[in-house]
């Protein structure tokens, strides 16, 4: 197989010497003859019309005219220079200019001569005008060899480039002159009996119609068929991934359920369980007996209590003889666990620790050696946990908090703490769609609770403008009366950190005037804290010393405070769905009904109004995640960004789901039966992991 053409690097493509070469690594990252033909078009530009002169209007984005050259003229000197021509249909005239490129342009026109002209339409002086258009001399032989072609590509490009002639017309014809001599090194990657199922074109045909689509219906197929297999191949490793893992690491094996588990449940636990969580404690249950290592995602709604069922897996672990652990993303978050499971567990029960960046040197000292020894049996912890000095005697059971904030890198170095790999359940903060969570965590096993505990009153969740914000206070008054406490949360946005520090400042202000001591007491937190000033005042507020806290965003995760029922938001506006969902998660934890105003300005735009209105709407995590994922695009979804496996090039998880579905669910139906991918027709996918480990990437071409 020809794995080498499309590596070559684009300095040895016919039409790059070497300071064009040099630019377009540059400018737009292409390095080689691959990467030109995946830079595609970002759209496509109708060329099907001609318009008369007489039906121009400048409004439109582009016209085609075939007319006449009736004059040419430079005016001008020097930096005023201009190229002015004019030309003639039997509707109208009109005028062409051109401020660069003159002398050669004005070279090439000729007077008399019949032209396509295409270009964005202007006026000037009342009159038709057409600045730097595309032309070319006009035959009926020409349109004919032009055959059907409608759709024009348009290709991004920069300033640095046009200066090389390499505007989107200039890049159009580097990448038809690589497709002219080597679309047939195009291989197909695809066995056909998938190719027949989901009626996917033939691979070359594919990248030749995304760059040069003959109409609507040919760019359609193309862009399927590469949006498939863009997914299939990412599904394909990640379910391989899954696959090697069950065969190559054995698991440990939890055979019974011992003291630990059975006195929590039988004597400490507060609660009964939802069924939600039984149904996951029993999934995890299984996979810890299978001597095969777990990896599952734990995916529950802001306050479905997910702790309990990472809490009730640790006892399991211990009862079998285990060390486990739990790494949170934030100290802040660290420290809640520790002070919830504490809480669960209750004294003299079972020994857990804490470990984060600000555990003092002779603590540390102590816990590796409790580590050590096996004596300590739960730590809690933030990354600290991953340093090469942590060492555990026989870790079994890792839990880890909103993994998507930490790398797959660091999964693996836990990992690497023990013989066995441990068993592994992440938790997500808030829920996440199940496209992403099937790109994101493609190899991990999915539980999810979908059940919040019983007698949970829904939060009833209302927007107000800034002119109702006397109802607003008065509302705190009424509920504060009853003995409530009331967060009032404002954004914090990394670039304009004074503005929102100082909006918080005139916000705590107003609110010590509306609510004066001694009746009412406030609390402020913000990031400008120290650590110790910041736990003083969150402290105040838990004990119900202050009934109204006044904060940024720092109390996002962490906080646990069941009397506070009341979340105010201010410039709600400016906060992402999914933060305000996990904001309002922070209420309803008491017997209390619990209410969440989102506050805004009476501007807002049309988005900002979709994300209220979805936050008034409904309290499920779920719906609101998909929701975020429609308005946002799959790029900004927190804790995305970093990661490489969504750096999709043509499909999309917000539009392109049902295709992410087919693509999985082909990738499951071909390993169930071809693990090995060993039969004739899978040959081709078996190639295409041969070449990545050659050291491409496949999900490319090659
Ligand atoms: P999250 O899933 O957001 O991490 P938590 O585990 O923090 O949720 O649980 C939220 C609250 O609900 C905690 O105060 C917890 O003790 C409580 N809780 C958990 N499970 C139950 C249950 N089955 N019945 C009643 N309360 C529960
Ligand atoms: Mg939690």
């Amino acid at each position: 197989m020809n794995t080498s053409v499309f590596q070559t690097p684009i300095d040895y493509l016919k039409g790059t010497g070497t300071a064009r070469a040099e630019v377009l690594k540059k400018d737009l990252g292409i390095f080689t003859f691959e990467d030109l033909l995946r830079h595609f078009p970002f759209k496509y530009i109708d060329r099907t019309r001609f318009y008369k002169i007489r039906d121009i209007q400048p409004e439109l984005p582009h016209v085609q005219v075939i007319a006449r050259l009736t004059h040419k003229e430079i005016l001008g000197e020097k930096h005023t220079k201009r190229l002015v021509a004019q030309v003639q249909d039997d509707t109208g005239v009109m005028e062409l200019a051109w401020f660069q490129g003159i002398k050669w342009v004005e070279k090439s026109l000729i007077v008399g001569k019949a032209y396509i002209i295409f270009g964005k339409p202007g006026s000037f002086n009342g009159k038709a005008q057409m600045a730097h258009p595309e032309l070319e001399q006009y035959s009926p032989e020409i349109l004919k060899r032009k055959g059907n072609l409608t759709l024009q590509p348009a290709y991004n490009s920069t300033e640095k480039l046009k200066q090389f002639s390499l505007d989107s017309k200039g890049l159009q014809k580097l990448v038809a002159g690589l497709l002219e001599q080597h679309a047939k090194d195009i291989h197909e990657n695809l066995p056909l009996y998938l190719r027949q199922k989901f009626k996917l074109i033939d691979r070359a045909d594919a990248y030749r119609q995304i760059h040069f689509p003959e109409s609507p219906e040919q760019l359609y197929e193309a862009e399927h068929r590469l949006k498939f297999e863009e997914l299939f191949f990412i599904q394909l490793k990640l379910l391989r991934n899954k696959l090697l893992r069950t065969h190559k690491f054995k698991g440990n094996i939890f055979e019974k359920v011992g003291d630990y588990f059975n006195t929590f449940y039988q004597h400490k636990i507060p609660f009964p369980l939802t069924n939600a969580q039984k149904r996951v404690l029993k999934e995890i249950r299984i996979d810890t007996q299978r001597g095969v290592q777990m990896n599952r995602l734990l995916q529950g709604d802001v306050g479905s209590g997910k702790t309990v069922v990472a809490l009730m897996s640790m006892l399991l672990a211990i009862d079998n003889g285990f060390q486990t652990c739990m790494m949170a993303p934030t100290e802040i978050l660290a420290n809640q666990h520790y002070a919830s499971l504490k809480s669960l567990v209750g004294d003299d029960f079972v020994e857990i620790a804490l470990l984060t960046g600000s555990t003092p040197k002779k603590a540390r000292k102590v816990l590796h050696e409790q580590l050590a020894s096996g004596q300590l049996k739960i730590l809690i912890g933030t990354h600290a946990l991953i340093e090469d000095a942590v060492q555990f005697q026989n870790l079994g059971f890792v839990v880890i908090d909103e993994q998507h904030r930490f790398g797959v890198e660091q999964r693996a170095k836990l990992w690497r703490k023990s013989v066995i790999p441990p068993h592994v359940l992440v938790m997500t903060a808030t829920p996440i769609p199940r496209t992403l969570a099937m790109t994101l965590y493609g190899d991990l096993d999915v539980s999810v609770i979908d059940e919040l505990p019983a007698g949970r009153k829904p939060i009833e969740t209302k927007h107000f403008y800034e002119s109702q914000r006397l109802v607003m206070f008065g509302f705190m008054r009424q509920q504060i009366a009853l003995g409530r406490q009331v967060y009032v949360v404002y954004p914090l946005i990394q670039e304009s950190e004074k503005l929102d520090l100082k909006n918080l400042e005139d916000g705590a202000n107003t609110l010590s005037y509306e609510f004066p001591l001694p009746e009412y007491r406030i609390s402020i937190v913000h990031g400008k804290l120290s650590a110790t000033e910041k736990d003083f005042e969150m402290q105040r507020f838990v004990k119900g010393e202050t009934q109204i806290m006044v904060a940024t965003t720092v109390i996002e995760v962490g906080v646990n405070v069941p009397n506070a029922s009341v979340m105010i938001i201010e410039n709600a506006e400016r906060f992402g769905l999914s933060q305000l969902h996990q904001l309002r998660g922070r209420v309803g934890r008491g017997a209390e009904q619990s209410y969440c105003i989102l506050m805004s300005s009476q501007k807002l735009s049309r988005e900002g109004k979709v994300r209220l209105e979805t936050m008034v709407r409904t309290n499920n995590g779920f719906e609101i995640s998909e929701i975020d994922l429609q308005l946002r695009g799959p790029g900004n979804i927190e804790g995305t960004q970093q990661s490489g496996v969504l750096d999709l090039k043509l499909a999309n998880l917000a539009t392109d789901q049902e295709l992410l579905l087919q693509a999985r669910k082909a990738v499951e139906d071909i390993f169930a039966q071809d693990p090995q991918l060993a039969l004739p027709e899978n040959q081709v996918l078996q190639l295409a992991f041969q070449v990545k480990n050659a050291g491409l990437s496949w999900d490319k071409i090659s």
